[in-house]
């Protein structure tokens, strides 16, 4: 018991830090230097057990030599911030150790997922008392989630017979939309050149004139997916407009609101994913925009009984049908693990603790955005060059170019040394490597944005 008080104050005194400016972001090691060995902390393990104060050094170090991911100036990852309500959420959940597989042994957390996939539905637009769902490890599954359910909808033999009792199958999305769309393709058989991917306009949004023009003949167009907030952009996809293509050459219409999702909560900002109500499925990470703790992601599906039927495989050991209680709360055989996690209680806590202020807070996040820059972004990511002075001079030309990929790796990698604030780069299509800076914490504060594009320009300055 001494133990657990103790390690309790490691953690609390971690999140003290976590708050504090002062504080570094992280205190980054090479690979090899972490596994040769700190002062006191091995990572390798030894054939004696170690004693409980080497245990609690060992605990206190996982934590220093890793990364604060609540720090208010971390803006490395979509998912980001240190919910107090949610942190208690995961303590409890893990205190209790069960597995969402049965009622039978978590029937207050089923309870408790059926209730609030009900009220996402809700959210959605969906009519009440229709559609199904489950949480999934993460926007990744949830988007695979999609993509199986709706092929078991069109070609439902090819449960038992294999991809071969389908013809040949496409699935379309933006080429701005995440890769998970494109690993489902290949896990799930249709293969990667059969992911079509649609143009975008200048601002990352899917032209719906391309996914007309791509229905063609020759296979069957089954299955759509449309972003709303893409990983890199923050860009939405019409959704209303690709939804009427899609009734058209009777497609599944999957959103993937993975990041985006948590506007739906806003009354300001929801109209952009206008027609959200019109999908079949969508996919909805309340571990993104919402700060609920890793990890938490939601797949809704309009249609009852497909998930069911896509993936139930009627194992006698654990889903016996004469028990003696209402054994359609035994949700387990909907998804495609055996044991499940349990992602809901973090979620349910945080929804009947904060709903009102998580409204308001989404939007005065968005709104507050807006001003810094010279474009008006559609979600709360920014993404940015950074001209260093020696560049500034230089036409728009090759060399540049050449220059300016470089810049960000540098001003990345001195940034993790220094460990006071951590953001993301990446290239996309044309575009050289750029910052995408993304605000989902609700520490961060207009202060703290300053302070990035200050350290950028400390470590870019000579560049
Ligand atoms: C992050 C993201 C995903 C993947 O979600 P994970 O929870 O990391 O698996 C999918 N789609 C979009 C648009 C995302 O931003």
């Amino acid at each position: 018991m001494q133990f657990l008080l103790e390690v309790v104050e490691i953690l609390t005194n971690y999140v003290r830090k976590t708050f504090d400016r002062s504080t570094k972001v992280l205190d980054f090691h090479h690979p090899h230097q972490l596994l040769e060995g700190m002062e006191g902390f091995n990572l390798e393990l030894s054939d004696q057990p170690e004693s409980l104060e080497q245990i609690l050094v060992d605990c206190r170090d996982t934590l220093k030599y890793g990364v604060r991911t609540g720090h208010p100036r971390f803006f490395n990852q979509l998912s980001t911030g240190l919910d107090i309500v949610g942190l208690v959420g995961e303590w409890l959940t893990s205190t209790a150790n069960t597995n969402m597989f049965t009622y039978e042994i978590a029937p207050v957390f089923v309870l408790m997922e059926q209730l609030t996939l009900k009220k996402m539905r809700e959210i959605v637009g969906w009519p009440e008392g229709e559609g199904d769902g489950i949480f999934s490890p993460g926007g990744a599954i949830s988007n695979m989630y999609s993509v199986m359910i709706a092929r078991y909808k069109y070609f439902p033999e090819v449960k038992t017979k294999g991809m071969a009792a389908a013809p040949r199958l496409v699935l379309f999305t933006s080429e701005h939309s995440h890769y998970s769309i494109k690993k489902a393709s290949a896990a799930l058989g249709f293969g990667t050149e059969n992911l079509i991917l649609l143009k975008t306009d200048e601002r990352g949004r899917v032209i719906p004139a391309d996914l007309e023009a791509k229905v063609i003949e020759g296979y069957v167009p089954m299955f759509v997916n449309a972003t709303a907030g893409t990983t890199v952009y923050g860009a939405f996809d019409p959704i209303n407009e690709i939804a009427d293509i899609c009734e058209k050459y009777n497609m599944w219409l999957h959103v993937d609101g993975a990041w985006g999702g948590g506007l739906l909560m806003s009354r300001k900002h929801r109209h952009k994913l206008n027609g959200v109500e019109r999908a079949n499925s969508v996919t909805w990470n309340p571990h993104k925009m919402m700060g609920v703790p890793l990890q938490c992601s939601a797949i809704l599906v309009r249609e009852r009984g497909l998930l069911q039927g896509c993936n139930s495989m009627c194992a006698g050991y654990l889903f016996q049908q004469d028990k003696q209680y209402d054994v359609a709360y035994d949700t387990g055989d909907k998804a495609i693990q055996c044991g499940r996690h349990v992602d809901i209680f973090k979620f349910w806590l945080m929804w009947k603790a904060k709903v009102g202020i998580l409204r308001r807070f989404l939007s005065a996040l968005i709104t507050n955005v807006v001003p810094i820059f010279s474009y008006q972004p559609q979600h709360t990511n920014v993404c940015f060059w950074y001209l260093p002075p020696s560049l500034r001079g230089l036409p728009d030309g090759e060399e540049r170019r050449e220059r300016l990929h470089k810049v960000a790796p540098k001003i990345k990698a001195m940034m993790m040394e220094s460990g006071t604030t951590m953001v993301g780069y990446q290239p996309q299509g044309e575009k050289v490597n750029f910052f995408r800076m993304v605000i989902s914490n609700p520490a961060a504060t207009r202060s703290d944005i300053d302070f990035l594009i200050e350290e950028i320009e400390r470590f870019g300055n000579d560049l």
